[in-house]
């Protein structure tokens, strides 16, 4: 059981494979298509929890990445991470435990991207952890080749376990020239509907979002960009005229409830399943990945 193949290189697969590959473990990551269309590159880097369910455990699988998260940013540089002040606003569907844990002001760990994949990258090779560009048909066809397999397969899933229940939650996000915005801001709605955000990312101010259940369409619709920039103009009405740097689109990987437990495949090898974290998987991806080792380690 020394050996695993985990099937996804977003930050879920990444995370799990580096505490593997850290604890011991001979790690093949496999990964299909080019990165920047994963929802991981797209995502705005907040530590929060948002659209993410069950509810309880995710704020615990938050709160340890919170931990890990506030020990990465002591060396931004390297890891693209940093500690960053906010503003929430509606903050009626945010749990009390987590408005107690990031204080008043909010101060929450806030990510660049793409400079953190590539710090999960280096430090799973220097693990001794290698990526793969390939595809996997199913769990099992990996489990041919290794004893145990770690499916962070995201929204794949859906076609690779397969589970229905995976659905696309569309986000669209507008990059803007930062005007001197230092602080995040955050207004999540009641409802958990489209938040409306002012992220400021080393490369440039994000603004967002929207969050379109079942809605598959990567390209950016100008229209609703042009509704995002009015939105975050209300906050910051300098943002009127900001400079449009690009547009992305990901679809957050949404289930009803995380999936996060292991199976027998049928050809003997060990499945733990990590996917379906919905809109908060950045957040939530130490936690998760600690709880995925700790049930590859039971077997
Ligand atoms: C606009 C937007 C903003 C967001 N903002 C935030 C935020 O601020 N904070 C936050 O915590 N979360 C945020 N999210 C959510 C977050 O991005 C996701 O929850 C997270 O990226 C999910 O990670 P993942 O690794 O499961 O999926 P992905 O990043 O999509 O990675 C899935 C991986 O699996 C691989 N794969 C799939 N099928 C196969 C197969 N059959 N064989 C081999 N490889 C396969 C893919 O190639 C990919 O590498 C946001 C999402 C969006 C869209």
């Amino acid at each position: 059981m020394d050996e695993a193949i985990v099937v996804g290189g977003g930050v879920i697969g990444l995370t799990t494979a580096v505490v593997l590959a850290e604890r011991g473990m001979r790690v093949r990551v496999w990964s299909r298509g080019p990165e920047e269309e994963t929802a991981s590159a797209v995502s705005g880097g907040l530590c929060w929890p948002y659209r993410i369910e069950p509810r309880a455990k995710a704020l615990d699988w938050a709160e340890r990445s919170f931990r890990h998260f506030a020990w990465l940013s002591e060396q931004p540089a390297l890891t693209g991470v940093r500690l960053v002040r906010g503003t929430l606003r509606d903050d009626a569907s945010t749990p009390r435990r987590w408005l107690d844990l990031v204080g008043s002001p909010p101060r929450t760990p806030l990510i660049d991207m793409g400079a953190y994949l590539a710090y999960l990258r280096g430090r799973l090779a220097a693990a001794g952890g290698r990526r793969e560009d390939r595809a996997a048909r199913s769990p099992a066809e990996a489990g041919e080749l290794a004893p145990v397999v770690v499916n962070c397969s995201g929204l794949g899933a859906r076609e690779l376990v397969p589970d229905a229940s995976m659905r696309p939650v569309r986000g669209q996000i507008v990059v803007v020239e930062n005007p001197g915005v230092e602080e995040w801001y955050l207004a999540s709605g009641p409802d958990s509907g489209a938040a409306t955000y002012v992220l400021p990312q080393p490369y440039g101010l994000l603004l967002g979002g929207t969050a379109d259940e079942d809605a598959w369409d990567t390209e950016p619709d100008p229209a609703t960009a042009e509704d995002i920039v009015r939105r975050c103009a209300r906050v910051h009405p300098e943002l009127a005229r900001a400079r449009v740097l690009g547009h992305r689109v990901g679809l957050r990987p949404y289930r009803p409830s995380v999936r996060l437990e292991s199976e027998r495949l049928p050809g003997g090898a060990r499945c733990v399943h990590n996917y379906g974290h919905g809109g908060a998987g950045v957040t939530v991806s130490w936690g998760c990945a600690l709880d995925a080792a700790q049930l590859v380690a039971e077997e």
